[in-house]
């Protein structure tokens, strides 16, 4: 099984807080971004080993920017170059100012059924203030064209520790979200990156972060939010009805090979990991003179070690640590099950079955020490 990724780099503006990679020049440059990235699928598809494609996911930037032939144009380039016959989940990111009636009724015939919004606030002082171009009406509004237009899973996004955001806010925010009976929700701490216009603000004093404790509560209120409505939180920022989880992320975390078209786009074959430049024009010449655009580094058997452990404590099936001697060694086993012992006895991981480790509530609040912990250091 193995997924596939295209990164779809435009956006109408750039909110604040993003350091993804995005451009504003959709207009020049759409069409013969769409055209690379078929071109580089065509050149790409080996890497996939003949594995059958479970997932294809629209990511970005804001896929629901590329205006709809362009979008029809690349869905079937990409039908004409990979299998995707067997694609069990087709996810299009999108703004929630995008999802129009026309834009939703396009997706089905193009085999689209699952659609990601990013909403992050349902308080329009805190979405202006970090630059959203939609106002929390628009959310409702989205969510009913895509439900008249046959969608029936949808996943939000979430941001917590917004500045001006407090407790109350963002239990509002929590509320109305699973008021509109979305099957998944992702809510993530807000990070402040370096060179961001959000990072220049607070070092300018314009903007005040939010204590960590008071992130910390709000990542309790979503916990119990979430759960209380049926979520199954089945990774740390991720929680999902019974059989909504993402397919697509959790192929992220459990070592299933994905091919990542476009620019700025990751791969991942199982033990080469490929990225392709944060540069849309270099991205689009290479492709068009004929070469792939990616750098690659195998990665090492400790790296693989590393991510194994990190993805795994992110998510609700934890670390098998059997599995991980099968297949790392036993020194790799030694080392995890002296670390994790350590956290085991201070309640932040619990056993589950015979060897498999998994974070506990309080876990999660110190899953960074956690990690740091179980990750192998050759010093
Ligand atoms: S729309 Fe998404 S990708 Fe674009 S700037 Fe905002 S957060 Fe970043």
């Amino acid at each position: 099984m193995a997924g596939v990724y295209v990164h779809i780099p435009f956006c109408a503006s750039r909110c604040s807080y993003c350091d993804f990679f995005s451009t504003l020049e959709m207009k020049g440059s759409g069409s013969a971004y769409v055209d690379a990235v078929v071109a580089e699928a065509t050149m790409r598809c080996h890497e996939l080993r003949g594995e059958r494609l479970r997932t294809l996911y629209l990511g970005g930037g804001t896929p629901s920017q590329l205006p709809l032939p362009l979008l029809e144009r690349l869905v079937k380039g990409l039908k004409g170059v990979l299998e995707l016959e067997h694609v069990e989940e087709f996810t299009v990111e999108a703004n929630p100012d995008d999802v129009t009636a026309e834009w939703c009724a396009a997706l089905r015939p193009l085999g689209v059924n699952r659609v990601s919004m990013g909403v992050q606030s349902f308080e329009d002082n805190i979405l202006r203030a970090i630059g959203r171009r939609h106002n929390a009406s628009q959310v409702a509004q989205a969510m009913g064209n895509l439900h008249a237009a046959g969608i029936t899973n949808v996943s939000i996004d979430l941001i917590y520790g917004l500045p001006g955001q407090t407790l109350e806010s963002w239990t509002r925010t929590v509320e109305q979200a699973i008021a509109l009976s979305p099957q998944h929700i992702s809510a993530y701490g807000l990070t402040y990156e370096p060179g961001t216009r959000l990072w220049h603000q607070r070092e300018r004093g314009e903007v005040i972060e939010v204590p960590e404790e008071d992130c910390i509560g709000m990542y309790r209120v979503l916990v119990r939010l979430l759960q209380g409505a049926g979520f199954e939180h089945y990774e740390i920022s991720n929680f999902a009805l019974p059989g909504y989880h993402s397919r697509h992320n959790s192929s992220y975390w459990d070592e299933t090979p994905y091919l990542g078209l476009g620019a700025a786009a990751h791969s991942y074959d199982g033990s080469i990991r490929r990225s392709n430049p944060c540069d849309m024009h270099e991205y689009i010449s290479r492709i068009a003179s004929g070469e792939t655009a990616c750098e690659q580094e195998e990665m090492t058997r400790w790296e693989r070690y590393d991510e194994r452990v990190m993805l795994g404590l992110r998510t609700a099936a934890g670390v098998d640590a059997e599995r991980l001697r099968e297949d790392f060694g036993d020194a790799a086993w030694t080392h995890f099950s002296r670390e994790i012992q350590r956290h085991l006895d201070a309640g932040n991981v619990r056993l589950d079955g015979a060897s498999r480790y998994v974070l506990t509530a309080e876990g999660i609040l110190v899953s960074d020490s956690v990690m740091r912990d179980v990750m192998w250091d050759d010093d």
